[in-house]
């Protein structure tokens, strides 16, 4: 929930104080992709949805650059403004994450190496 007040917040933000324009589309993107990388987590929103805590712990793969860049690749491949809001959101996202102290244990160029220690 945290997350998506986040991005919500940004995003009206950015429609208030920029001359962007942000279309529903984008604007749906974002806040999906807010929740999209804690569906390492059970009883998250997307987690809910797609179980991916069956296979990695929290904070895992779905945390990193590379999860950043495949899922915004992704829905850009099917809508360009999709995948802008969808990027935009997952990065809002784990930035929140980073200031945490839990961080982002794979917070790095590609999943599996922890970055800090
Ligand atoms: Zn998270």
């Amino acid at each position: 929930m945290v997350h998506f007040a986040i991005t919500l917040g940004t995003l009206a933000i950015i429609k208030a104080y920029t001359p962007l324009e942000i279309g529903s589309l984008t604007a749906t993107g974002a806040l999906v992709g807010s929740y999209l990388p804690d569906i390492d987590i059970r009883h998250s929103t997307a987690g809910k949805v797609i179980p991916a805590w069956l296979f990695t712990k929290h904070r895992g793969p779905t945390h990193s650059l590379l999860a950043l860049i495949v899922v915004t690749t992704a829905a850009a491949a099917f809508n360009i403004y999709l995948g802008i809001g969808l990027g935009f959101g997952y990065l809002l996202h784990l930035g929140a994450d980073l200031l945490t102290s839990m961080h982002l244990p794979y917070w790095n160029w590609y999943p599996g190496k922890e970055s800090h220690k």
